[in-house]
């Protein structure tokens, strides 16, 4: 009866810890580099202003991460994670090819 007990107490104690963690791993994640091969083979720039208007001719300054459909945090978080990059996190000034408009 103890162990159950115990077992019962334990459980939700760490169901919070793993989300807790998670939660900080989140936030905590390093910034995304434009040169990870993935960043830079979706034209990644951390300044969506300093986008190759010759390489992406349909690219303009207003479309950035912290309007895009990818984007993981609030509009006017500075960084936040992205979808399309696991474990880092993309700042909201930045750009790539993938961008979508966030809906609504
Ligand atoms: Fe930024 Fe969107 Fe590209 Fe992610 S998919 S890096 S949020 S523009």
């Amino acid at each position: 009866m103890t162990t159950r007990r115990r077992f019962i107490t334990i459980v939700p104690l760490a169901g919070s810890a793993l989300l807790a963690a998670h939660t900080a791993s989140a936030q905590g994640a390093p910034t995304l580099d434009p040169k990870d091969p993935q960043a830079a083979a979706l034209g990644y720039v951390v300044d969506t202003t300093k986008v190759d208007k010759a390489k992406f001719p349909k690219h303009t300054n207003d479309q950035h991460c912290g309007n895009c459909q990818l984007y993981q945090g609030a509009a006017t978080a500075e960084k936040a994670p992205c979808t399309l990059f696991q474990g880092k996190q993309v700042l909201n000034k930045a750009w790539c090819s993938a961008w979508v408009k966030k809906a609504g």
